[in-house]
């Protein structure tokens, strides 16, 4: 077993900047600053300021609990925003990393990429949920639908599926073929072989041509899931990932990762990067994706505004230290004097409460993080 620390430092800042709603990591020096030490803590939060009580307190808004175990600290974070850790603050014994899977979303500045898709180690395949329940299961078996692509009629059917609302098209242009769809989404699309796999990019919006409304990229039928465009999956550990014009919320490119890429991967602005993003809010060479321990993960490389990564529900770091941001909030939890005597580290066990996880399941995360007022809550 090993010797933990007592009391776990918690360091809350806030950035107070009105901006494009990102934290300048390379500013928080000049922020807001709460500390607190405890074993067993809450924090709550009232308007903007923290305070710690080992007493509960149900009528204040709890920011951050730590409960001490046995051998771990769990870590309950409640808030109502969308939390991500943040890649750089993390200290473990693997350095600075953080496993990206299913689910996962990563915001490098104001861009955003999506895991949709994951084939474990274990071979099997998971998918992130859909929100488009596009081919709906018909229960009218006689109904008769009339593709808008190619006029041909016929009943819904799984060799021969129907997308009947994946725009706001009504009437007799709200059906079409999964297949004459797919067959135009692959026009639309530019495909690259690359070390790590391979790069979809659209060449226009990826939006309907008649009612402008942004397009899905999959849709499921009877727990089947089925792509809107041609991709054949390798057999071996990969992840798909997509990027989201987070305008628009819509696609505009797709990363096949397999295992056996030849090296580290390179994402951010400049020329030499692998996955390149054309924002002045993504640093030169912003993050790396690499293999680690079988584990696809992502580092950051001191980039101005920070890699982050939302925590799924199931979220276990084995770590000294680690960081969140919420909205305008950092908060960092250390125990650095398990690092510097080089004893095993402790687990921080995070967890979050029930309805975190549901709402990153259900809502996108906002970028308007502008919006996110401590008062009004
Ligand atoms: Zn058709
Ligand atoms: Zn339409």
């Amino acid at each position: 077993m090993p010797a933990y620390k007592n009391n776990l430092e918690v360091l809350i800042k806030q950035d107070t900047k009105q901006g494009m709603g990102l934290i300048d990591h390379e500013q928080t020096d000049t922020f807001h600053m709460w500390k607190f030490r405890g074993g067993s803590t809450t924090i709550y939060e009232e308007n903007s300021v923290y305070f710690e009580s080992n007493d509960t307190k149900s009528n204040k808004k709890i920011l951050l609990k730590v409960n001490k175990q046995t051998n771990q600290y769990e870590i309950i974070l409640s808030v109502t925003q969308p939390t991500f850790i943040v890649v750089k603050d993390i200290k473990s014994s693997s350095g600075s990393e953080y496993p990206i899977v299913v689910n996962s979303i990563i915001r490098l500045g104001r861009v955003e990429y999506r895991v949709f898709e994951e084939r474990n180690i274990q071979m099997e395949i998971l998918h992130a949920p859909i929100k488009h329940q596009d081919c709906q299961q018909i229960n009218d078996i006689n109904k008769i639908y009339q593709c808008r692509f190619c006029f041909m009629e016929g009943n819904q059917s799984r060799d021969q599926l129907f997308l009947t609302n994946i725009c706001k098209c009504a009437g007799n242009s709200q059906a079409v073929h999964l297949e004459c769809m797919r067959y135009w989404v692959d026009s639309n699309i530019t495909r690259e072989e690359t070390q790590f796999g391979l790069s979809l990019k659209w060449k226009k919006q990826h939006e309907c041509t008649i009612c402008k409304e942004s397009l899905p990229i999959r849709v499921q039928f009877e727990n089947e899931y089925f792509d809107l465009f041609t991709l054949e999956r390798p057999e071996l550990q990969y992840i798909l990932v997509e990027n989201v014009n987070r305008e628009k919320n819509v696609c505009c490119e797709i990363y096949l990762i397999h295992a056996l890429l030849q090296d580290n991967i390179k994402l951010g602005r400049g020329f030499q990067c692998d996955i390149k993003a054309q924002d002045i809010t993504v640093s030169r060479h912003h993050a790396t994706i690499k293999l680690s321990k079988s584990n696809f993960v992502i580092e950051d490389n001191k980039s101005r505004f920070g890699t982050l990564v939302s925590i799924n529900q199931k979220c276990e770091i084995d770590c000294a230290a680690c960081g969140f941001q919420i909205g305008k909030l950092l908060i960092n939890l250390n125990q650095q004097d398990q690092i510097l005597k080089g004893a095993p580290s402790t687990q921080h066990k995070l967890t979050q409460l029930p309805q975190i996880s549901k709402q990153l399941e259900e809502d996108e995360p906002q970028m308007d993080d502008d919006s996110f007022q401590l008062e009004n809550k």
